[in-house]
């Protein structure tokens, strides 16, 4: 039986897939990109219009090369392609000045934020609570509170990212296969490694699993074992206050636990802004995730996390949708090559913070295989 071979084979095509597809299509290699629906979707970990990105990532110094190129490379596609994926509008890291609160597996994020921009030369602005609230006087900050302020933060419009790059794959050559759930990976003893369809069987050198939370499904039991889908609740708040329009994206801790947490975007509807709390109870499978969202859940978000902190927002809600986080046990990213197949990469940007480092990722996997030097270290 013959089947169609391909140099490249890449599994999912959300944030990390589409743009490892699109980076090996640059190379002009033959590559095929599968996905279970049709990205960009709303059932994975990509959707919700926006996404906040940051060079003073405060989740490790490891990162601010890779989201500094990854930077780069949506100016890039956006030169290209025409689409607008990033705008730098600035952003503010709060810090309610109680308890230090770590995020992302980070104690002391806050610190670690300032430390870091100062390593690494980011512009950024320190801000007293008066002084924020003189600045942007929707953000009520605790007087004993302090404000980083960034520069070239903002934020990425993940579906518009992920669109342009699987379009450009396809313009490069690319064969993307939509609505084509992979059912299984296999070692051929040809060292190639098949991947089965639903009626089809295709074959590659190398294949890249980006299949996000259902890399499960890919995984031994032990290794499954390791991550936790975590449901997400994004909440678009209506404004009664113009200046909304000219805000920075928000990050705010606020207390010991991770759930003291706010974060959000600017209005650019008009009409709301979309605002959203982390929460880390845990399901085993994105199958099982609960996608309805309740007024109960809603107005709880209102008395716990909004009234006590935000000027200009009714409580009221335009909507609110569920996604999800794939949350490794140590909240960095999860990239190895398969231990039974080392033509399968199993790659998969975790626990809530990867969409502003998916395009320099998806070079350096692109790098990787083909065996260019890398950009940076992981
Ligand atoms: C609510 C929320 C807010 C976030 N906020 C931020 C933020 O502000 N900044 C930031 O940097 N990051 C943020 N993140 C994290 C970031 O969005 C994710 O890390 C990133 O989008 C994950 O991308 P992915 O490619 O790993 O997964 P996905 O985008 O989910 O892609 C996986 C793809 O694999 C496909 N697939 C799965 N199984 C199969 C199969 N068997 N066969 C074929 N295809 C398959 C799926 O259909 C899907 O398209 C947030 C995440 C969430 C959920």
């Amino acid at each position: 039986m013959k089947f169609r071979d391909f140099e490249v084979i890449v599994i999912g095509l959300g944030a990390v897939g589409s743009a490892t597809l699109y980076q090996l299509s640059k190379a002009g290699i033959s590559v095929l990109g599968i996905d279970r629906f049709d990205p960009p979707h709303h059932k994975g970990s990509s959707h919700g219009e926006t996404r906040i990105t940051r060079l003073a990532v405060g989740e490790s110094d490891t990162y601010v090369p890779m989201v500094k190129r990854s930077h780069e490379i949506w100016r890039e596609i956006e030169a290209i392609s025409g689409a607008s994926i990033l705008t730098e509008c600035g952003g503010v890291l709060l810090d309610s000045g109680k308890t230090p609160w770590a995020k992302h597996g980070v104690k002391g994020f806050f610190k670690n934020t300032v430390t870091i921009a100062a390593q690494f030369g980011i512009a950024h602005q320190m801000m007293s609570s008066d002084e924020l609230k003189k600045k942007y006087p929707l953000l009520q900050l605790e007087k004993e509170g302090a404000a980083y302020f960034e520069f070239a933060a903002g934020y990425l419009k993940p579906e518009i990212a992920i669109q342009s790059q699987i379009n450009l794959a396809e313009t490069n050559g690319a064969i993307v296969l939509r609505n084509s759930p992979v059912l299984q990976v296999k070692k051929r003893s040809d060292s190639k490694v098949q991947v089965e369809l639903e009626g089809e069987r295709v074959v590659a050198d190398v294949v890249i699993n980006c299949s996000g939370g259902w890399i499960k499904d890919f995984l031994s039991q032990t290794d499954r074992s390791k991550f936790k889908i975590c449901r997400q609740i994004l909440h678009w708040v209506k404004i009664d206050h113009e200046g909304w329009k000219d805000y920075p994206v928000f990050m705010w801790g606020h207390g010991p636990n991770p759930e003291d947490f706010i974060y959000g975007f600017p209005c650019l509807d008009g009409v709301s802004i979309k605002m959203a709390t982390e929460s880390f109870e845990a399901v085993d499978h994105p199958d099982q995730i609960n996608r309805e969202v309740t007024v109960e859940e809603q107005r709880r978000f209102w008395k716990e996390q909004v009234e006590p902190r935000f000027g200009g927002l009714k409580p009221e809600f335009l909507k609110s949708e569920v996604c999800f986080y794939t949350v490794s046990e140590d909240a960095k990213f999860f990239i190895q090559k398969n231990v039974d197949n080392e033509q399968e990469w199993m790659v998969s940007a975790c626990s809530g913070h990867g969409f502003k480092h998916s395009a320099a990722l998806g070079e350096y996997l692109a790098d990787r295989i083909l065996q260019r030097p890398p950009r940076f270290i992981l």
